[in-house]
C-alpha cells in the first residue's frame, strides 16, 4: 500500500526551502485538524508525524518520501490563535505562493475536523489552489466524534459546498477508529498514477 512507505525524508523551516525534483502532494490543514494522526494512521506508523499536543508551536515542514519520486508535505497548521498575527499573515502569504505557484505540486489533501468543516482559512487554501486546475481531496477528521447521522450530514453539505468544483472529492476519516485509509489511499494512489 502507498502510505506504508512512507519514510521521514526532510524537516525545512522555509517554503522557499523545498527540495526540488520529483512530484508531492501536500497535506493542510488547520492546527489541531488531525493531520499528523492522520499521517501516522496512514502510513502505520505510531510516530512518523510528531503529534502534537500544543499546537501551531513550530512552523517546520516534514517531507516525507513515498519513494520513486514521490513525496507528502507535511505543512504547518494554520489558523492557531496563539500566534502573533504578523507570524500568521506571513506564513498565509508563504502557504498561498506554495499552493498557487508549486510545480511539483500535484494534489492537496485539506483536513477538516469533521465538526467544524471549511472555516474561512480552509475556504482561502482552496482559493489559492483551485485555480491551478489540480485535484484537492477533504479529509473530514476525527469522524468518530460524530453520530452516523451527523457524518452523514457533514459529508453531504461539504460535498455541496465544493460541488463548484468538479476536482474536489470529500471523505470521512478518523484515525481513532482507523475508517478511511483506503478510501484516501486511492485517491492519492490516483493523483501519483496519473
Ligand atoms: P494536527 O495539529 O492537525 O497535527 O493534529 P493532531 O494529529 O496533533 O491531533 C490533534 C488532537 O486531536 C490530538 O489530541 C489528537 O489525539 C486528536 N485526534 C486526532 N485524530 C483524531 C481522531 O480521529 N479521533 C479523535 N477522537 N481524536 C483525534
Amino acid at each position: 500500500s502507498l502510505f506504508r512507505q512512507l519514510r521521514f525524508h526532510t524537516t525545512v523551516n522555509d517554503l522557499h526551502m523545498l527540495p526540488g525534483g520529483g512530484i508531492e502532494v501536500a497535506f493542510a490543514g488547520r492546527s489541531n485538524a488531525g493531520k499528523s494522526s492522520a499521517i501516522n494512521t496512514l502510513a502505520d506508523h505510531n510516530r512518523l508525524a510528531f503529534v502534537s499536543k500544543t499546537p501551531g508551536r513550530t512552523q517546520h515542514i516534514n517531507y516525507f518520501d513515498f519513494g520513486q519520486g514521490r513525496f507528502l508535505v507535511d505543512l504547518p497548521g494554520y489558523g492557531y490563535a496563539q500566534v502573533p498575527e504578523p507570524i500568521r499573515a506571513h506564513w498565509e502569504h508563504l502557504l498561498g505562493q506554495y499552493l498557487a505557484t508549486r510545480p511539483n505540486l500535484i494534489g492537496l489533501v485539506l483536513l477538516m475536523d469533521a465538526r467544524h468543516p471549511l472555516k474561512p482559512l480552509d475556504e482561502r487554501m482552496l482559493d489559492w489552489f483551485i485555480p491551478t486546475g489540480r485535484p484537492v481531496h477533504a479529509l473530514l477528521t476525527k469522524a468518530d466524534k460524530l453520530t452516523k447521522q451527523e457524518q452523514a450530514k457533514t459529508l453531504n453539505a461539504v460535498r455541496d459546498k465544493l460541488a463548484a468544483w468538479p476536482q474536489c472529492t470529500v471523505q470521512l476519516f478518523s484515525s481513532l477508529k482507523k475508517t478511511g485509509i483506503e478510501e484516501a489511499e486511492n485517491v492519492v494512489g490516483g493523483w501519483f498514477a496519473a
